[in-house]
């Protein structure tokens, strides 16, 4: 494999769009958001711990984590979502760092990690740079809204729970600004970025 880039940004920075994009030019995509969902699912390699931690009340009649049920009893336990985290956190770690090691030899591996900054050191230690997805909330904002059509209060909610904006960029060694850039403008930034790494190599 080559250089471990981590990727991250807030909701609707376009992170998720920029991930697309650095696959489409050639680099070995490791998505911790969809690791943590897999775990989750009917099937998934956390479902016996969480139904031996937490019961079986936790489990939904199809196999899977009851979502609604684990929300439902975090609003009461500010503890269950960490007790959660303490089941998924490994998991993820060692799944993402198999994932990493299926890229081919050379090539580039980022890892897409919603939470990067909000986690401290456990993730920024096994990338060599960390890219930051940033624009204005309020971009953020109309971004959600028009993808996953949540009221605007939903979204506020969401921004306020994860790190800020300057937490974000003083972890990074990379910042992709996507204000004010169309689609075509965002591929020519990251594929500045990919110029770069590549030369670097
Ligand atoms: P994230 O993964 O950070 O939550 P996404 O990559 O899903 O965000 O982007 C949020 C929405 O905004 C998506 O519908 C995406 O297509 C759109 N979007 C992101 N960046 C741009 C851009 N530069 N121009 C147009 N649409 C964009």
């Amino acid at each position: 494999m080559g250089l471990k880039i981590g990727l991250t940004g807030g909701i609707g920075s376009g992170k998720s769009t920029v991930a697309h994009i650095l696959v489409e030019l050639g680099a070995h995509l490791v998505d911790t958001d969809a690791i943590s969902r897999s775990l989750t699912a009917k099937g998934g390699a956390a479902i016996e711990a969480i139904r031996q931690q937490f019961g079986p009340d936790f489990i939904d009649a199809t196999g899977a984590l009851d979502r609604d049920r684990m929300r439902q009893a975090a609003f009461s336990d500010h503890h269950i979502l960490q007790r959660l985290a303490g089941i998924l956190h490994p998991l993820i770690g060692q799944i993402a760092a198999q994932q990493t090691l299926q890229a081919r030899p050379g090539q580039i591996v980022v890892l897409d990690i919603p939470l990067l900054t909000e986690s401290g050191d456990r993730w920024k230690q096994q990338v060599d740079e960390v890219v930051v997805v940033d624009c204005q909330p309020e971009t953020q904002i109309h971004r959600v809204m028009a993808r996953s059509h949540w009221s605007r209060e939903a979204v506020e909610k969401v921004i306020a729970q994860q790190a800020s904006r300057s937490a974000r960029l003083a972890i990074a060694d990379h910042v992709i600004l996507n204000e004010d850039l169309d689609l075509d403008e965002l591929r020519q930034e990251v594929n500045k970025l990919w110029r770069l790494w590549n030369n670097a190599a």
